[in-house]
């Protein structure tokens, strides 16, 4: 009966018999088994993001993080985004404006056209006549 005592690992589906194991996403895992899909650097304790697999965060920017549209960096996985179909842009007046007026962005409507928004129909005309 020891399964009803003991947590699972959801990485190896072995019971756990150490006293010390971390608990994520609603699992319990070996220490050792709950690491980075990528790197298989030890995630207890570690800050990570799961996409279907857990990740560092290092591995996690390399492989899934976008870059912003405007300032051309890569968008940590903690910093706060806007996204547009295919476009993400950091959530900051620096990046997310209007590509016409430079007038902020952030929190309001938007007209996305390709890469760039506009504050307005008008800033788009005046955008594309340039
Ligand atoms: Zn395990
Ligand atoms: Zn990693
Ligand atoms: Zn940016
Ligand atoms: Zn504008």
């Amino acid at each position: 009966y020891a399964d009803f005592f003991r947590p699972r690992c959801d990485a190896c589906d072995e019971l756990i018999f150490s006293k010390s194991y971390t608990q994520a996403e609603g699992s319990n895992w070996h220490l050792k088994h709950f690491c980075c899909f990528e790197c298989d650097k030890k995630l207890g304790g570690e800050q990570y993001v799961v996409r279907e697999n857990p990740y560092c965060l290092a591995c996690y920017e390399i492989l899934f993080a976008k870059k912003c549209g405007t300032c051309g960096k890569v968008i940590a996985a903690d910093d706060k985004r806007l996204c547009y179909k295919e476009n993400f842009w950091h959530a900051t007046d620096e990046c997310f404006h209007c590509s016409n007026c430079s007038v902020s962005l952030v929190g309001k409507e938007f007209l996305p056209k390709g890469s760039n928004a506009y504050c307005s129909a008008k800033c788009y005309k005046e955008h594309r006549g340039q």
